[in-house]
């Protein structure tokens, strides 16, 4: 199954899109994961995307698209895969048509720009493995240590309110018309994002099993 999350910064794709991994062994693939390993790593894509991240905007198209065409590429991804956090644009979503990639479905998890703003407050993350908590729906087992890997839990320096709110607008005028251009194909799904993590992932599944 070849597949795609969308939503608002902060809806809940990295937890959805771990558990449709996970449920479908198919890979995930989070652009947004990515480029943060690279600013960690102090790499040359990383020098390349930190200023956009920090300031709530996109990363240039033609950076996102060659990170996606890599990826698709490799082995993994062979059996069907999960994109989170691509296509965020209507070139990005053109240029995966123009690689010849077949998207069998397309999630759109629905969750309002007020929800949006509390949910990111209470956000943690692993720095080492991006993994991705709640303080309060989704805490981890012991406070600020990752589950999986030990590491520390960090608030992501992109999750600060002000850059929340750019966030907020950079999806609203380049990420949502990706919806249409998706439901215009008949490929669209809307999921509503649910308090509690596990009701989301249940509607998730409901939605996937009719593809
Ligand atoms: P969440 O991960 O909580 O859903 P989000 O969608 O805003 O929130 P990421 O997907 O982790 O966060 O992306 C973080 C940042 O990385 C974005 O704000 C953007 O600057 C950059 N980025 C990630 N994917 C893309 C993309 N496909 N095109 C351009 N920029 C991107
Ligand atoms: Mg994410």
């Amino acid at each position: 199954m070849n597949l795609i999350i969308m939503g608002a910064p902060g809806a809940g794709k990295g937890t959805q899109s771990e558990n449709i991994s996970a449920k479908f062994n198919i890979p995930a693939i989070s652009t947004g994961d990515i480029l943060r390993s690279a600013i960690k790593g102090g790499t040359e894509l990383g020098k390349q995307a930190q200023s956009y991240i920090d300031a709530g905007k996109l990363v240039p198209d033609a950076v996102v698209i060659d990170i996606i065409k890599e990826h698709l590429a490799t082995d993994a991804c062979k059996n069907g895969f999960i994109l989170d956090g691509f296509p965020r644009s209507i070139p990005q979503a053109e240029a995966l048509d123009a690689m010849g990639v077949q998207i069998d479905a397309v999630l759109s998890l629905e969750v309002p720009d007020e929800t949006i703003v509390t949910r990111m407050s209470g956000r943690r993350t692993c720095l080492k493995c991006g993994a991705s908590y709640h303080v309060l729906y989704k805490p981890s087992a012991t406070a600020d240590v990752c589950d999986k890997c030990g590491a520390e839990l960090v608030i992501r320096a992109d999750d600060k309110p002000e850059t929340v709110l750019n966030r907020l607008n950079t999806f609203h005028s380049q990420t949502e018309p990706v919806k249409s251009y998706y439901a215009a194909k008949g490929k669209l799904i809307c999921v509503e994002g649910q308090e509690e993590v596990a009701d989301t992932t249940k509607l998730v599944f409901e939605a996937l099993s009719k593809v």
